[in-house]
């Protein structure tokens, strides 16, 4: 995709976004016709299985993240996140891959009132890839209205808090917590607010699984 010459609007779903894309028509539109989701979160692993066509594994935003910024040679800007965030994020992964090209780095907001300076920004940086931290789903929103509008952006990804981990400002579950599929634990344990998404995650969503296979096999 980023060496493509088209333009490539990247997600990263997890079941709290496949869940809000029921009432938001907008946002569903945006997850069907994206270039590429990439499942992040251990409840659409486990609702593949039941469905009978299994995802083979998640991949966060964070991995996916890290593992572009090793091999891209195109010129990367981070927005989003709280003040300064973004930019200790782009140190970090500078530290990483001394050779990465941080075309630029900024937290502003997604009102609307910023969008169109925003846009300049980025337009004027160079930035071929671009990592938008406002949170699903306005992140994705934002992404998809504004895409066109920055014509030399290749690749456009909504990547949630992954600035606040490489930055530091929140820790990332050990490895071990990860391989049984409990980093979502692990950050609410950091953000206790996160209380309501995570039983949208863990009870509602695969209730709505379960009723759907349930209505479908009936
Ligand atoms: N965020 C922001 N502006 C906003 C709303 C959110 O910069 O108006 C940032 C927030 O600081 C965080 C990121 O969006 O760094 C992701 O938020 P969230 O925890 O919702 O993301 P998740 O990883 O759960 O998708």
């Amino acid at each position: 995709m980023i060496a493509s010459t088209g333009q490539h609007h990247v997600l990263t779903p997890n079941p709290e976004m496949l869940l809000a894309s029921r009432s938001n028509p907008a946002f569903r539109s945006v997850l069907q016709y994206s270039s590429l989701n990439v499942p992040d979160g251990v409840g659409l692993l486990l609702a593949s299985m039941f469905l009978g066509n299994p995802i083979r594994e998640r991949v966060s935003g964070i991995d996916l993240i890290t593992a572009l910024c090793r091999v891209t040679d195109q010129p990367v800007f981070l927005l989003g996140a709280g003040p300064g965030v973004a930019e200790r994020a782009a140190e970090v992964l500078h530290k990483q891959n001394p050779s990465l090209f941080i075309a630029g780095t900024y937290g502003g907001s997604p009102n609307a009132a910023e969008e169109a300076a925003i846009i300049e920004r980025i337009n004027q940086s160079g930035a071929k890839i671009l990592f938008v931290a406002y949170g699903a789903p306005r992140q994705d929103l934002w992404i998809a209205r504004n895409l066109k509008r920055m014509p030399g952006v290749g690749v456009a990804m909504g990547v949630g808090g992954s600035f606040d981990f490489l930055a530091g400002v929140l820790t990332r579950a050990p490895k071990w917590m990860r391989s049984i599929g409990l980093e979502w634990l692990f950050r609410l344990l950091q953000q206790p607010s996160r209380i309501g998404r995570i039983f949208n995650a863990v009870v509602v969503f695969p209730l709505i699984v379960l009723l759907t296979e349930k209505r479908q096999g009936s």
